[in-house]
């Protein structure tokens, strides 16, 4: 069997170090030149999804972290979007099945929707609707002191000291990345590297045949996966792409910029609320990168690149760089024997690391359809599947990342007008309340790869940013399991335990001391 690649930023070179040690009997091929043809090279913000893939291909987190020149992140910092900051933190806390587990025997009875029985969320609200627990942050996120006075939660041995699996997550330097998994990783595993730009597609009735490279070749294969980037080298030939009409950020000016001083290093991304849209900052060893998030259709990119200048520079260490794209999905991302990932199959915007989470799922669900179809099931109800969690994925994500524009109070001028008036059309107070009771969002689907924003995300939104009114949220949860709930939350039994964490916890001397030691 052959499959293969198209791209090798980070998509195509996660997605073809996937398949070579998922399937080490196939044969796999990754077409691309990123010399003539560069990876995007930004896109530094993770989410815990990723650790999962990571592992699957083997990994070893100390070396690459510092290879890379990456660091860690335990949440996302939602700064200037309402009157507060707010942490995002991965927790939910599977730990309180412990607590529970006379009504919840596992993971999964606690967090179905149904009458008869409540989430952890159900409880929290209850209990903070009567005011006796603070945010959901404050209340869950076993993180949340750490973000606050930005410490690293590492024992001595340099691995994190979490109560759950999968809680943290990266900072990556794109740039270096995705050429360290082609020389550490594919290029000793066996994935076959053709060097060559594709000119031609060339189709049957049952999807691609072969494509042409640039210097005549023909190359053929069984399957196909376009990580080709905005490009959509392949799927272009076999779908047509559906705009996202409630996203209308399309543009980002980024810029890396040198520390003023280490404390500038968070263990957290920064999600700065701006007049324009937003700023993102994060840390990596030895820079931070930076870049506004806008319109192209309300600010000029002449003058986003001077606000950047005036804001971050001198310290800049190169000139700013604009990366426009628009937000949509392909129709069909996944077609005949061709699969689209990453921003080949869509593209919102970047905001809450959406991208590598999207990517991470999409390479696991078309390796799943192309087993399946191998072993004999029709290819339209394999790619049916693709195309349903591919689209939800989007759709979810879409929605969500919109609702934090729409929702938001701040901003007077025209873009921020319009996107209230979005959120009024689009009825995302309303949407809140339906996405926090919807199946797909639940963590069961989250850890099926159908969402990466679970219910508690959703309420979180409407709690913790906005303030909404949250009594049509309430489910009447029985006043037993609040008081358990209510016990869990004061005895903070959720947090771990910081007399534990190595004794340089400050996160920028922990990281200091991270890179120069060999775990
Ligand atoms: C401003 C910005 C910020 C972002 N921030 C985040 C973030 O914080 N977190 C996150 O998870 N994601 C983020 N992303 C997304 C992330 O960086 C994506 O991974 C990236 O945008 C796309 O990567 P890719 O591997 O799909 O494609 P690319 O990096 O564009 O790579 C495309 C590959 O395809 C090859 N190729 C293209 N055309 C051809 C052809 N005709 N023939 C042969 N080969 C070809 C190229 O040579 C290259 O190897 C961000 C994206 C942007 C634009």
């Amino acid at each position: 069997m052959k499959v293969t690649i198209v791209g090798a930023g980070t998509a195509g070179s996660l997605a073809a170090a996937y398949f070579k040690t998922t399937y080490p009997s196939w044969d796999i091929v990754q077409i691309h030149n990123s010399v003539k043809i560069p990876i995007i090279g930004v896109g530094e913000s993770l989410t815990p999804l990723v650790g999962a893939l990571f592992n699957k291909i083997g990994l070893d987190e100390s070396k690459w972290v510092k290879e890379t020149s990456s660091s860690f992140k335990i949440g996302n910092r939602f700064e200037g979007w309402s009157d507060k900051d707010v942490n995002v933190g991965f927790s939910y806390n599977k730990h309180l099945d412990n607590i529970l587990n006379n009504k919840h025997s596992n993971l999964e009875s606690m967090v179905t929707v149904s009458d008869d029985k409540f989430r952890l969320t159900d409880i929290w609200l209850d209990l903070y609707l009567k005011g006796k627990v603070g945010s959901f942050s404050e209340s869950f996120n076993e993180f949340h002191t750490c973000m606050e006075n930005n410490i690293a939660p590492f024992s001595s041995d340099g691995k994190i000291i979490s109560n759950q699996d999968y809680q943290h997550s990266y900072h990556i330097n794109a740039e270096k990345f995705a050429p360290w998994i082609q020389d550490n990783i594919n290029k000793k595993i066996g994935v076959k590297e053709l060097i060559g730009i594709i000119v031609d597609v060339n189709l049957d009735e049952n999807g691609i045949v072969n494509v042409q490279l640039d210097d005549g070749r023909i190359h053929t294969s069984d399957y196909w996966i376009d990580c080709s980037g905005f490009h959509r080298v392949l799927i272009n030939a076999l779908s047509s792409f559906e705009k996202y009409h409630h996203i209308k950020t399309n543009s980002a000016t980024v810029m890396p910029i040198k520390y003023n001083d280490k404390t500038e290093m968070k263990n957290y991304t920064r999600t700065i609320w701006n007049e324009y849209g937003w700023q993102f900052k994060i840390g990596l060893k030895e820079r931070l990168g930076t870049g506004i998030i806008y319109s192209d259709a309300y600010f000029d990119t002449s003058h986003i690149e001077q606000v950047l200048l005036q804001k971050e520079g001198p310290r800049n260490l190169k000139p700013p760089k604009t990366i426009k794209w628009t937000p949509g999905k392909m129709r069909q991302p996944g077609c005949k024997n061709v699969y689209s990932i990453a921003a080949a199959s869509g593209f919102i915007e970047p905001m809450e690391g959406n991208v590598l989470a999207h990517t991470v799922s999409g390479i696991m669900n078309s390796a799943r359809a192309i087993e399946e179809t191998s072993k004999g099931k029709p290819s339209k109800e394999s790619n049916n599947e693709f195309n349903r969690s591919t689209t939800i994925f989007l759709d979810d994500a879409a929605d969500f990342i919109s609702a934090h524009y729409t929702l938001c109070k701040k901003g007077n001028n025209e873009f921020w007008n319009d996107m209230r008036l979005i959120g009024k059309t689009y009825r995302h107070e309303e949407l809140l309340l339906h996405k926090y009771n919807h199946p797909n969002n639940t963590i069961k689907a989250a850890y099926k790869l159908l969402t990466t924003y679970p219910d508690f995300m959703w309420l979180q939104l409407a709690q913790e940013f906005y303030d909404l009114d949250l009594s049509e949220y309430s489910r009447n949860t029985p006043q037993h399991l609040q008081d358990q709930v209510l016990k869990y939350i004061q005895t903070k039994e959720n947090y771990c335990d910081k007399k534990n964490y190595h004794e340089k916890n400050s996160f920028p001397e922990f990281m200091d001391y991270y890179y120069s030691k060999r775990f």
